[in-house]
Order: C-alpha cells, then sequence, then structure tokens
C-alpha cells in the first residue's frame, strides 16, 4: 500500500500547498479520499489520470474537499469514453443531490455533457477514444455513507467514522482503510481530542491528521473542537497506538521554518511514534521509515 499526499492545504491561497486530497494504492485500486481545489492536478503531477481510479471518498462537503469532484468525475467521463466502469462514490448526506446539480439534465455542467453527447464533432472525438455512441452521460454510482458503515473492495476495506467538525451544518466523517497491506486512516477534517477518531485509529499504521495550527493559539475553545491542533493530534495518536502520523490541513502561520520542528519536538512529548510533516506529492509507505545505516 502505498499513499500519496495530493493535498495538504487548507482553503487559504497556496501555491505550496493544494486544498486537501490523498491516493491510496492498494491492491490493483486506486483510492482517492477528498478532492478539494487543486488536488486533481497533483493526482495528474503523481502520474495518473482520473481513468486510473475507481473509488472516491469524500469526508465533508466543505468546498476545500470537493471542489474538484466535478473536475475527477467530467475528466474521467470525457476520457473513458464509456470503456471504463461507473466512478464509485462514497460520502456523506447531501453528495447524492450534489451530483445530481452538478451533472443532472438541469445541472450545472448539464449544457456542457448534452453538447458533449449530442454534437458530432464530440461524437468523433468520442469514436476515436474507442467509444461506441450513443454516449452515456456521466453518471458516478454515488452512496452516502454515515459513521459505523462498511465499505468492501477487492482486499480492502473502507469503515466510516465520525469526524469532530462543524456538525450539524456538514456531516463530517473520517475514513478507515484496512488491508492485508497496512492500514490507514484519514481522520477528515477533525478537532479536538475526538474520541470516536480515537477508537477508529487503535492500531493503525498510519493516521493522517488535520494539523490546522499550533495549539494554545486557537482563538476559542469552540475553535479547537472543530479544527486539529498538534498537541491534540499527539494525544489522539498516542491513545489509538498508531505508528505512524502524518501532519496536513497545515496553515501558512504554522508552515515555518523552527515552528514545523518545535511542533514536531513537543509532540514527541505525548507521541513516540513517527512523525511525519505533510508536503503535497510526498509518497508514504505504511511501513514505518528505517534508519539506513552508513555505508
Ligand atoms: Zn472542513
Amino acid at each position: 500500500m502505498k499513499i500519496t499526499l495530493l493535498g495538504t492545504g487548507t482553503p487559504s491561497p497556496s501555491i505550496k500547498r493544494q486544498s486537501s486530497g490523498y491516493l491510496i494504492s492498494v491492491g490493483d485500486d486506486l483510492i482517492v479520499m477528498d478532492h478539494g481545489p487543486g488536488a486533481h492536478h497533483r493526482l495528474i503531477e503523481s502520474g495518473h489520470r482520473a481513468i486510473d481510479l475507481n473509488y472516491c471518498f469524500i469526508s465533508h462537503l466543505h468546498y476545500d474537499h470537493c471542489m474538484d469532484y466535478a473536475r475527477l468525475v467530467l475528466q474521467r467521463w470525457d476520457i473513458g469514453a464509456d470503456r471504463i466502469p461507473d466512478l464509485q462514490v462514497y460520502g456523506p448526506h447531501p453528495i447524492a443531490r450534489m451530483t445530481e446539480l452538478l451533472f443532472g439534465e438541469e445541472g450545472v455542467y448539464g449544457p456542457d455533457i448534452r453538447a458533449r453527447v449530442e454534437h458530432q464533432g464530440s461524437i468523433d472525438i468520442f469514436e476515436a477514444r474507442g467509444g461506441k455512441p450513443p454516449r452515456k452521460r456521466p453518471e458516478p454510482k454515488v452512496t452516502e455513507v454515515r459513521a459505523g458503515m462498511k465499505v468492501e473492495g477487492n482486499g480492502w476495506t473502507v469503515t466510516v467514522g465520525h469526524a469532530s467538525h462543524v456538525q450539524p451544518q456538514l456531516r463530517c466523517l473520517a475514513f478507515r482503510l484496512d488491508s492485508d497491506e497496512g492500514s490507514v486512516v484519514y481522520s477528515g477534517d477533525s478537532g479536538g481530542q475526538c474520541p470516536q477518531l480515537i477508537e477508529l485509529a487503535q492500531g493503525a499504521d498510519v493516521l493522517i491528521a488535520m494539523n490546522h495550527y499550533y495549539s494554545g493559539t486557537e482563538p476559542t475553545a469552540i475553535y479547537r473542537e472543530v479544527c486539529g491542533n498538534h498537541k491534540d493530534n499527539a494525544i489522539i495518536a498516542r491513545e489509538a497506538g498508531v505508528k505512524t502520523l502524518v501532519l496536513t490541513h497545515v496553515l501558512e502561520q504554522i508552515d515555518q521554518p523552527g515552528v514545523r520542528e518545535r511542533i514536531a519536538q513537543e509532540i514527541g512529548e505525548d507521541y513516540h511514534g513517527n512523525v511525519i510533516w505533510g508536503e503535497d506529492l510526498m509518497q508514504i509507505d505504511v511501513q514505518p521509515p528505517r534508519m539506513a545505516k552508513m555505508e
């Protein structure tokens, strides 16, 4: 199993860090978790295309986690030319309605889709790509999920968990993927020391956790309950017994030389596993990093 961080940023504008997106390669499958603005560009930079993956999990409908969902679906549909299975999508309510409002007959991309299905020039391109008219509309297979549900794949299982974030306005999920190759937990956006996240992450090889800011600098207690910070992440990682903690969803304020090291050092006071400061396009093995001998 290999994890590629597609986007480790926040809603704040950044060239260095795109918004949330994580690519997991497990067995023969490529799975994307979240697809915020810029994540799809990183997917292409990582050497993959929309048609290479069949599964998309969305943690919640904040735009920095799902804005490139439309790009993923449309590019996959366009280049796939009806030769590949429909994309399997899992996310919280109302992702089915969002999908319909994007790609339905009366949806945002309805006129574009109609033109590509009906115009002869577009049909010619579709056939050149191996498609056989009449062309289907994009029809991602959407399943709305909630904490406690499981999604079974080919040699892997995703368990849906609870994230402590901006309920009740948005339903917010975390995901745990287990396979023979290892286990990875993605917190989605989760703040505080969420007990359900600690339970979900028990014994996982890797925990990818929102680390929005430096603990103690939050403007309010409520903010701390909804946005991840380094001291709470240290406790979560320790209590869950994860082998590696990956920090992501990083604000520019803490992405500074000296601050990064201080955060890692302070996490080390409570948690003795591996700490990785996430960067866009970083590849992470589920096996803990080994110290190579000097030769
Ligand atoms: Zn969020």
